[in-house]
This record gives C-alpha cells, structure tokens and sequence, in this order.
C-alpha cells in the first residue's frame, strides 16, 4: 500500500530532455511507442484484470504526429503517448474519477498527465496574446504561438483542502456546502487567490467558511486533480475547539466530531465521506487512523 494520494502515483519518468530531441522523440514513438487514446470525455479502453482494472494501449500506426502528447518512458523502455480520438469506441471505458484509485501506479500516473494535458489543449487553442490559433510544441509540453512565437503552458490552478481539528487532534472540523446530500460533509476548501501564499489561502478560507482564527498549520501532502486543472495542496489546521459560523450562502453545516462521532456516524449511514480517490478523504482516514 502506497502512503501518497491516489492520484499522485506514478512509475514513468517524464523524461523531459526527449521532447527537445525531434528525432528521438519521432524514433520513441515508431520502435517503443504506446499509445493511450482518450475520446472527447477524457475515458480512456480498460481491461478488467484480477488485480484489477488497467489500461488498454495502441501500437503507434505512421508518423509522430503534433496531436499525440508524450508522456514519458518507463524502466522496460516503452514511451507513451497519448492522444484524443473521438471515434474510440472500444468498451469498455472509464474515467479518472472512476478507475483513478484502482488503477497501478504506472497506470495512474499516465492516465492522470494524459486527461491534464488533454484537457488543456482542447480548451487552450488560441492565443492569449493576439487570439490566433496555437500548436502544439515539444511532444505536447506547451503550446506556440506561429504569429507572434509566444509560449504557452498548461494552466494548473492550486487550491488548499484543509483537515481543520483542536489543538490537540482530538477532534475534527467537517463542513457540508450548500447543496450537497444532508449526510454529505468534508473538509474545508478553496482555490489560492492571485498574489497569495497556500499558507494565507488556508488561514482565510478557514476564517471565511467556518469563523475560526487558525493557530497553527502544517503542509501535508499534494494532489493533481485535472477536473479541470487544480493542484490539490493538502493541510491540516489547529483552531480553538469554538463554536463555528458557517458562511453564509456557501456552507450550511459545520461540526465537530470526535474519531468516535466519526466512526459512529459512518456506520449509521448518517456521515458521507468523500471519495477515496480525493486528497480530502485522505486526510480524514489519516487523522482517524492516528487513534
Ligand atoms: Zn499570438
């Protein structure tokens, strides 16, 4: 078992000097190439195996061609790509959401650069600049400009997912936003702001959502999460075990448990946590196995 969130595993270097070497790159796909196809939802074929579900891959047909991102190579030599291709229809299929805990590490990891980096260029095609069309350079890496050679990235936006307890860890703060099912509760969440450290992020959301002034924090560990393009920062957070004041409009419940109310609540069906693929989940099932 892997102590690193679902969806930050991986067992491909990306490696990065092959996508400035053209030839190389081009010789990788035709000798070594795997080929990952996504259609225009981002699922990708799996095979169910006994050991559970993995990707089903495409030998590479005809040249490198700028629409197949590569993704890196593995320990064996196989170089993978992949490439969005709305008439695959070979079942059956699955999403990252779906089959992103399930998966290898290997599989994960592909499936995870392949939906971020797919994704962006079927939202990013022009140019930021002067509006004009943009293609794809360096194996998919970014994308260029040809009017005005400006470069472009893919776009990951950081968000804080903060497990907020006493200061003791004794007991934790779950909030259910609005709209969620009653039973539904988590952590605290928000995206950074423009100009704001991921330490002011959290001290704010925690102040904003639920009233408590944060004491202490600490970093715990971080997750890509490519519904669209958010880099998931996971803290934990010591406020004074007070009363909290759900925002208004956002939050409609918030409340204390101890690891007991937790486990209590959970057998009861009445506490619905998030689901183990998300960094939030994470956080909680590692503060409830403290004890
Ligand atoms: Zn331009």
């Amino acid at each position: 078992m892997t102590h690193r969130p679902a969806l930050s595993r991986s067992a491909v270097d990306r490696a990065a000097a092959l996508r400035l070497d053209v030839g190389g790159l081009a010789r990788a796909w035709r000798e070594h190439g795997r080929l990952l196809v996504l259609d225009t939802d981002l699922r990708a074929a799996v095979d169910e195996r006994p050991e559970g579900p993995g990707l089903v891959f495409l030998e590479p047909a005809g040249e490198l061609a700028d629409d197949a991102y590569f993704l890196g190579m593995d320990a064996e030599g196989n170089a993978y790509f992949a490439r969005i291709d709305q008439n695959d229809t070979r079942m059956p299929r699955a999403g990252l959401r779906e089959v992103g805990a399930h998966l290898d590490d290997r599989d994960t990891g592909l499936l995870v650069h392949a939906v971020a980096l797919a994704r962006w260029h079927l939202t990013h095609i022009h140019c930021p600049s002067c509006g004009g069309s943009t293609v794809p350079a360096q194996g998919g890496t970014l994308r260029v400009c040809p009017a005005d050679a400006s470069e472009h990235y893919p776009r990951t936006d950081p968000a804080v997912l903060v497990l907020v307890t006493d200061a003791e860890a004794k007991h934790v703060l779950l909030a259910r936003a609005a709209g969620w099912a009653d039973e539904r509760f988590s952590c605290l969440a928000g995206f950074i702001e423009a100009g704001e450290s991921a330490e002011q992020a959290v001290v704010r959301e925690v102040a904003e959502e639920v009233g408590l002034t944060v004491d202490s924090l600490s970093y715990v560990s971080s997750q890509p999460w490519p519904f669209p393009s958010s880099l998931m920062l996971g803290f934990r957070a010591a406020v004074d075990y007070a009363q909290p004041s759900p925002e208004q409009g956002e939050i409609a419940d918030a409340r204390w448990y101890s690891r007991a109310d937790v486990r209590a609540a959970l057998a009861a069906k009445e506490l619905l946590l998030p689901p183990e693929v998300s960094i939030a989940r994470k956080l909680v099932d590692a503060w409830l196995n403290e004890e």
